[in-house]
């Protein structure tokens, strides 16, 4: 076997090291555009690639039978999960993976932490910290893939006392923390009691969180997970996962702030609160309101006619993956003359940028993609707005109830509009579990059906004419 080519430390993988973030950030940097996002993922696993073999070549690696028998066993799950699973699902996968993450970064302190023999602080410190941050992680992730997977209730689930209880194995934690650093000769039980105490918060921290937050509480824990894994390559001397684990941590928080931003609440609020799916208490769903529901062939001769036609996609375009059927429907408008722009809400669907990788997957050109600040001014101009699988994203509760759970998320107001034709199969409310006041406006039409199969009706109807 191949190893030993690098000294630890020295030049050569050090160099290697920086080309391999280096590589890292310049694929970070092309994932900020749909267009270059594709290359910066392969750009970013071409680092992957240098920085995983430069270790593997390092002088002293050994045990090959278990690494190659890893690469085998993770290299084939990663395959046949990129294969398989579909867009919508990506919430639960990152999770999965991030939970992987911080587990592997809790045993590689722990492993740290048994062949320490001068306890250092400034190497024992990361080696703690990645322990309690990756075993934290590994749980809550956990519970968040359980419950989006639908594998446990997704609805907030109370434990009696939990406040009172997280602040106790807080402080237990970081007591504990304190006299293992403070050892000449650090406990393993103590240790392995820290672990287990980080894994009770875990699971004790995500499970009263609900539905609709499960996404935020995934990009907190994924940054929590890169910081870990920062503070592992601090205690393995490795310069390209302290670079990698504190992208993933500034880049985590980042988008954990925006999208909790996109919904108007705060992070203290997603994680202490214990909202989410739950229902409103007000304009709760199963009222029976008046509502008009109109067929394919209205729809078809309302939007041929009309000037100009903004989409408004959602989570259950995603579902339907109707991506496709939706550009074909506004392809036979743009021939007919009408102007079509797509309205992207930041949280429409279940990640950010759910929508515009869904639309650009159909070729829809990216200037068509009109951000929320952009479009909704012109709203009170457009003369029909479809609103196709989306619901929470245009709920007018969210400006003008302010007992709502949603009260003060921006939304897409497509109540503006002239006529508004809402595609969804039923009444049913959305990911928030609240009632859509839209939906009995005067001026709004129900059509109840498949996302697909009502574009792909719609277009073919607009053909005919
Ligand atoms: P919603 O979850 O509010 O609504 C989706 C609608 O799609 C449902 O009401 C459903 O109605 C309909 N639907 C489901 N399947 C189909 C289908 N096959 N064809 C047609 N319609 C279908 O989605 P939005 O995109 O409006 O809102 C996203 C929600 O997710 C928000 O609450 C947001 O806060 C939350 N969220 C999003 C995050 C993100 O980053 N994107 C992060 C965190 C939370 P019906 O069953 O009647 O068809």
């Amino acid at each position: 076997m191949i190893a030993g080519v690098f000294e630890p430390g020295g030049d050569a993988a050090t160099l290697l090291y920086i080309v391999s973030f280096s590589l890292f950030i310049f694929g970070l940097m092309q994932g900020t555009h749909p267009r270059t996002a594709k290359n910066g993922n392969l750009i970013a696993a071409g680092g992957m690639v240098i920085a995983v073999v430069t270790t593997l070549l390092l002088d002293g690696i050994g045990n090959w039978g278990v690494i190659i028998g890893g690469l085998v066993v993770g290299s084939s799950v990663g395959y046949i999960a990129s294969v398989r699973v579909q867009m919508t699902e990506m919430p639960q996968m990152v999770a999965l993976y991030n939970g992987v993450g911080g587990g592997a970064v809790a045993l590689i302190a722990w492993s740290e932490f048994r062949h320490e023999s001068a306890y250092e602080l400034e190497t024992f410190i990361p080696i703690l910290f990645a322990a309690v941050i990756g075993s934290v992680s590994f749980w809550g992730s956990n519970i968040a893939f359980a419950k989006l997977q639908d594998l446990i209730p997704t609805k907030p689930i109370a434990v009696p006392g939990q406040q009172v209880i997280n602040a106790l194995l807080l402080v237990g934690l970081v007591t504990a923390c304190v006299i293992l650093a403070s050892s000449d000769d650090p406990s393993e039980g103590l240790f392995i009691g820290v672990l287990i105490g980080a894994a009770l918060l875990g699971n004790l921290v995500v499970l009263p969180i609900g539905g609709a937050d499960m996404p935020v509480v995934i990009s907190l824990l994924n940054a929590a997970t890169g910081l870990s894994a920062a503070a592992a390559g601090f205690s393995l001397d490795n310069v390209s996962l302290i670079v990698a684990g504190t992208l993933v941590g500034s880049s985590g928080t980042i988008l954990t702030m925006e999208m909790a931003t996109a919904m108007n609440r705060s992070i203290s609020n997603i994680l202490f609160a214990g909202f989410g799916g739950a229902p409103a208490a007000s304009g709760a769903p199963g009222e029976e309101r008046p509502h008009t529901s109109i067929g394919a062939q209205d729809a078809a001769i309302k939007l041929a006619y009309a000037d100009s036609v903004v989409i408004v996609p959602g989570y259950g375009l995603a579902v339907a993956q109707a991506q496709h059927a939706v550009k074909e429907m506004a392809n036979e408008l743009e021939k007919r003359g009408v102007e079509v722009n797509y309205a992207i809400h930041p949280v429409a669907g279940r990640m950010p940028g759910h929508m515009n990788v869904l639309l650009a997957e159909a070729d829809v050109p990216y200037e068509k993609l009109r951000e929320m600040e952009d479009i909704n001014p012109e709203m009170p101009r457009t003369d029909v707005a479809v609103i196709i699988g989306a619901n929470d994203v245009t709920n007018p509760a969210a400006k003008n109830d302010p007992n709502s759970p949603i009260a003060g998320m921006p939304i897409i107001e497509a109540y503006e509009a002239k006529q508004v034709i809402v595609i969804k199969r039923s009444m049913s409310p959305g990911f928030a579990g609240i009632d859509n006041d839209l939906f009995y406006l005067p001026n709004t039409d129900m059509l109840f059906a498949d996302a697909k199969a009502a574009a792909g009706e719609i277009a073919a109807a607009i053909e005919d004419l």
